[in-house]
Formats: C-alpha cells, structure tokens, sequence
C-alpha cells in the first residue's frame, strides 16, 4: 500500500483531479484514527443502508421504494431528472407535488454513456401503468440536457400523454442541479410541450 494507491482511489469521485486526490491521501494521514474510523464507517452505513428506488429510481433508505413513489396521494405525472439531488431542489422548492424518473445521468457521446446505460427503458412501461397524465422532461439545458430531451420524445412520443420540457428562466448552459427556487419555479411555470403530432 502506498500513497499513489489511496490517491487512485478518491481520483474516482467525480470533480477530483489528481493534485486534489494526492491532497486528500495526505490529509487522511493527519486524521485521528477515531475521525478515519467515524469517516469509513459512515461510508459503509450509507452503501448498505441507501439503495436505489426500483421504481424511480430516487435514492430509497432501507426500502425498495423512495419516500415519493411510496407517497400514493400525489398528481399522476413524471417529471424525468438527471439526479436524485435534482429531485431533493424540486422538492424544496414546493412547486410541484407529483412523482419522478430518475435516469442517474444523460446521455453523452463525449464521454460514451449511451441510452441503455441509463434508467430510460422501463419509463415507458411506468407511464402505461401507472395511468400518468403528464410527463415533464427536466433535464439541464447543456449539450447532454437537450440530447437526452429529444431522445426522451422521441422515444415516449405516441403514448398519448403530452409531453412538456421546462422553460425559460432556466438559462441555456445551465445546470438544475444549480437553480434556485425563483429560477426553478420560473422554468416550471414557463414548460411547453414537445414531440406534438405533426
Ligand atoms: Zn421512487
């Protein structure tokens, strides 16, 4: 074990690049060992305890389904975000009381996530099911955001439930994940339908 091996390790967390990892291999040396064990021991608390949504795919604490989708009494709509985080923004920003599909990711060809990696094939089946009224596709407004938006109507297109994507106030480039609740309560107010017959 050395230090290049701890460093490998915290490269994977997405935004770390490799002066930060060797920063954060160092400063994992100066902890008090009460401090490394609380730290490990959390980290394996969250992964056993935390798991994926099997419906939406939301993060779910010791249950198969999340909080929302076990939550019966909201709207029959789906609003499809890229993160569980993005559900957590929309959710404290009260502006909307229905349920989610959680893809956890877009679709990328830079960096070659494809459709099938993400959550996108069983939506289809949820909609039908689940007798949903609306769809509101709330992907960021990037490069990623508007090609896993058009793949989404293309692909739920036909199904007979309109198909909205969120509006203005959020700006082009930007990310959900970063909006506040006037910008986000702006981008609901403001969605308009895509993938209309034609
Ligand atoms: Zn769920």
């Amino acid at each position: 074990m050395n230090l290049e091996e701890l460093s490998k390790q915290f490269r994977r967390l997405p935004g770390v690049g490799p002066r930060t990892a060797e920063k954060m291999a160092y400063y994992w040396l100066t902890l008090e060992d009460e401090e490394a064990e609380q730290f490990v021991h959390t980290l394996e608390n969250f992964r056993h305890e935390v798991g994926l949504c099997v419906r939406c795919h939301n993060l779910a604490v010791g249950s198969d389904l999340c909080e929302i989708c076990n939550d019966n009494r909201r709207e029959k709509s789906i609003v499809i975000v890229e993160t569980p985080q993005d559900v957590e923004n929309i959710e404290q920003a009260g502006i909307y009381h229905g349920y989610y599909h959680v893809l956890n990711g877009l679709i990328s060809p830079r960096r070659g996530i494809t459709p099938d990696q993400l959550f996108i094939s069983d939506l289809k089946e949820r909609i039908m099911n689940e007798g949903i009224k609306q769809i509101i596709i709330a992907t960021s407004f990037t490069l990623e955001g508007d090609i896993t938006a058009d793949y989404l109507t293309k692909q739920l297109h036909g199904l007979g439930v309109p198909i909205y994507r969120l509006g203005a106030g959020l700006p082009v480039g930007g990310e959900l994940n970063y909006a506040d609740k006037a910008t986000l309560k702006a981008a609901f107010m403001t969605k308009h339908e895509v993938g209309e017959e034609e």
